[in-house]
């Protein structure tokens, strides 16, 4: 579009834009080159502050930002760049997809020698760092690996015992044994319960007879299912008979079991297992989903995922768990893996869009002063609302997912039940949390670069279809939220019967302690920035909008129970409950950003996270003014407060995004989009149309 203020013309309209450009433009705008050390147009200014912000070394903070996963991380962008063979192009046949796909995760562990299953038992974080960087390659491809070694072999090695790692764990590793998990059913997703499908032992012959009882139990969605998987850990009711009341048969609950599907040979499918494709998706066709049907398949006895359950050969059930409910939370909570890595994993591609649109919004330069250049679109208090805060919410994501991959690697470690419980709640609620944050971010980062954010060349377009089932799959994000809030009603009624809260929670101890008292109203009215800028106060906001949320909800909780009785209840609270989970997290997360923020080691490092981190807490704040308002927890001066300096954070800010992207150390031959370049981004993108 033209500028639409030539000189001369007074059109109603032109005279409007005019005045309004002189509403935002400031004459002593100050350039952010001297703030950030770039030649850059001149900043619009924000008020009437200045945009001083201390000088930020892009080698320091990404050094603290990956630390030591750089090093692995940057072996799998080298391979890749080495191998344009590899490179997944712009346009792609979904037969094609899949097979490039499976071509770049086998050079990538027999030719780059990269072995993500070792990493899956010995130190987990290596693992996820390896998904992030193969996700940056090919989102499929992160996925397809993560199927291959945290799905199908995490199952393996956390549900079995030593035989099975014993027999598997090679195959696996190697690639010989491509497999699948196959969880989910036509009829049954996020309740895993309910699965139909069934795993009958026959006495004698010593097998497991499985059998897909009707059209229902499909087993659907299945990855690696549809071309490449030779085996299949498949979740099956296990019956056994006449073990149950009276001499009939007894349904055990949901086990795992291991089913060859595929002839290790001749790849052809195995008798009584039928597979069909699910077909072409709206994203990551880079991976071959298929259906499975059993009929009457039989497996030997040792194919039982044994660890916390088994079967005698005299048909005998062994368990040192009590009850069907106790065994299914064992068995879903060894397989946490694939959450933590899809919420890591999320973030990773966050990283990439915003990098993307950051960057471009520095160079595409649209209107400006009357005979005067134009200014960087990233000038626009609009553009810097629309992606400052995503900017910092980034950074606050990627420390929070460092910590929930920390508390992951420990409790595999210790597999002590507090941490168990804690990592299984921090994950649900951190991927639901996440992954819906970088879903609608990904069209904000579309948007914000006008029509060239459209060209498919440009990224956004794969990365939104790849990412959006981040949200579905590895539990539905309304469903995980819905296990944070059961968790924190837990806590608060242990605190109430005189409990103890574990550890990641004990916030709530003081938090209900002291944020539920009235609102101080002389702190409500505070609005000095030093006093908004404190920690303190930005944490005991947030902690606070948790503490009441809960408190509200369990207090409408009891009163419904009593006429809708406990399912009811719950429904018609819901949105109430998925607030409160979200608000948890969001706590959880300042927390962790100000830890980080805090024990950086670098000053000019640690004052320009300070900065982000701020403006991650005040957005938020502000974001959630309609509740602070009504509870007097912040009066009408402070909100106002509030809302400036939040807007002059995201003007700051702005004045470092470069700086701040560059940090996340993501390689042009990562980020791709010819508009997000580093440099010349103008040359890559004529060159690619072909000038
Ligand atoms: C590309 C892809 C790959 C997959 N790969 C695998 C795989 O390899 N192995 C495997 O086993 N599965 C796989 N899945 C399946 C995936 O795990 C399920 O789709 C997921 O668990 C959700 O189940 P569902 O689709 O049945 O949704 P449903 O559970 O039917 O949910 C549908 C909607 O209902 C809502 N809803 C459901 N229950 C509640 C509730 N209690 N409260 C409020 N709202 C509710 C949800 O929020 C959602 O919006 C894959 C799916 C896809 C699309």
């Amino acid at each position: 579009m033209d500028d639409p203020t030539p000189d001369g013309d007074s059109s109603p309209a032109v005279r409007r834009i005019r005045q309004l450009l002189l509403h935002i433009r400031h004459p002593s705008a100050p350039s952010p080159s001297s703030v950030a050390g770039e030649g850059q147009l001149a900043a619009l200014p924000c008020g009437s502050r200045e945009n001083k912000v201390a000088a930020v070394s892009v080698a320091e903070l990404a050094q603290y930002m990956r630390g030591r996963h750089r090093e692995i991380q940057e072996r799998v962008f080298e391979f890749f760049r080495s191998r344009p063979d590899l490179q997944t192009p712009v346009e792609i046949s979904t037969a094609d997809h899949r097979e490039l796909c499976m071509r770049q995760l086998t050079a990538l562990v027999r030719d780059a020698g990269i072995r993500p299953f070792r990493y899956v038992l010995e130190d987990p974080s290596l693992y996820f760092a390896i998904s992030e960087a193969a996700g940056g390659i090919d989102i499929s491809l992160g996925i397809k690996m993560g199927v291959q070694y945290s799905l199908w072999g995490g199952s393996v090695i956390n549900l079995g015992t030593k035989k099975h790692r014993d027999k598997y764990f090679d195959g696996i590793d190697n690639l010989d044994y491509p497999g699948c998990f196959a969880m989910t059913e036509l009829h049954h997703g996020s309740n895993v319960q309910g699965l139909q499908t069934t795993a009958t032992f026959d006495p004698v012959t010593d097998e497991f007879v499985i059998n897909t009882p009707n059209d229902g139990a499909i087993k659907w969605w299945i990855g690696n299912a549809a071309v490449h998987g030779k085996f299949a850990t498949v979740f099956a009711k296990l019956i056994l008979p006449l073990q149950g009341m009276g001499g009939g048969s007894a349904d055990m609950g949901v086990h795992a079991f291991i089913i060859p599907i595929r002839d290790l040979e001749t790849h052809s499918v195995l008798p009584g297992i039928e597979i069909n494709d699910c077909g072409h998706k709206i994203g990551l066709n880079g991976v071959d989903n298929g259906a499975l049907r059993f009929h009457s398949v039989r497996i030997p006895r040792d194919n039982l995922l044994n660890r916390f359950g088994d079967v005698s050969r005299d048909g005998k059930y062994t368990s040192s768990l009590p009850s069907i409910n106790k065994r299914f939370a064992a068995t879903l909570g060894e397989l946490v893996g694939g959450r933590v890595g899809l919420a890591y994993s999320s973030v990773g591609v966050l990283k990439i869009a915003v990098t993307i649109a950051v960057r471009y919004s520095l160079l595409r330069q649209q209107f400006g002063p009357p005979k005067k250049p134009e200014v960087s679109i990233l000038d626009y208090q609009s553009q810097q609302h629309k992606l400052m805060p995503m900017l910092a919410s980034t950074y606050a994501f990627h420390f929070a997912t460092l910590y929930l991959v920390d508390k992951y690697s420990e409790m595999k470690k210790s597999h002590e039940d507090e941490a168990v419980s804690d990592v299984h709640t921090l994950s649900a609620g951190l991927k639901a949390y996440i992954t819906s944050y970088t879903a609608k971010s990904l069209s904000t980062c579309r948007e914000a670069c006008g029509g060239h954010g459209y060209a498919a060349v440009n990224r956004f377009g794969t990365l939104r279809n790849d990412h959006d089932i981040f949200q579905t799959f590895e539990g539905d994000n309304t469903v995980l939220l819905q296990q944070v809030a059961i968790d924190l009603l837990k806590q608060y009624k242990e605190k109430f019967q005189g409990g103890t809260l574990t550890a990641t929670w004990s916030y709530l101890r003081e938090s209900m302690a002291s944020y539920l008292s009235q609102p101080n109203p002389l702190t409500a009215r505070w609005e000095r920035e030093d006093h908004l800028r404190d920690p303190k106060f930005q944490l005991d906001a947030f902690r606070y909008r948790t503490s009441r949320l809960l408190q509200t909800v369990a207090v409408r909780l009891q009163k419904h129970s009593t006429r809708l009785g406990g399912f009811g209840a719950w429904n018609r609270c819901l949105n109430h409950l998925l607030t409160l989970a979200e608000s948890h997290i969001e706590s959880i997360i300042l927390a962790k950003f100000i830890n980080s923020v805090q024990s950086c080691p670098d000053k000019n490092t640690r004052h320009v996270l300070k900065l982000v981190c701020d403006l991650y807490a005040l957005d938020r704040i502000w974001h959630y003014n309609g509740t602070y308002r009504n509870d007097d927890y912040v009066a009408p001066n402070k909100a106002k407060a509030i809302h400036k300096l939040t807007e002059y954070l995201s003007f700051q800010v702005r004045g470092v995004a470069r700086e701040l992207v560059d940090a996340f150390d993501l390689p042009d031959y990562v980020t791709r989009a010819p508009i997000g370049m580093s440099s010349e981004a103008y040359a890559h993108y004529t060159q690619y149309a072909g000038f």
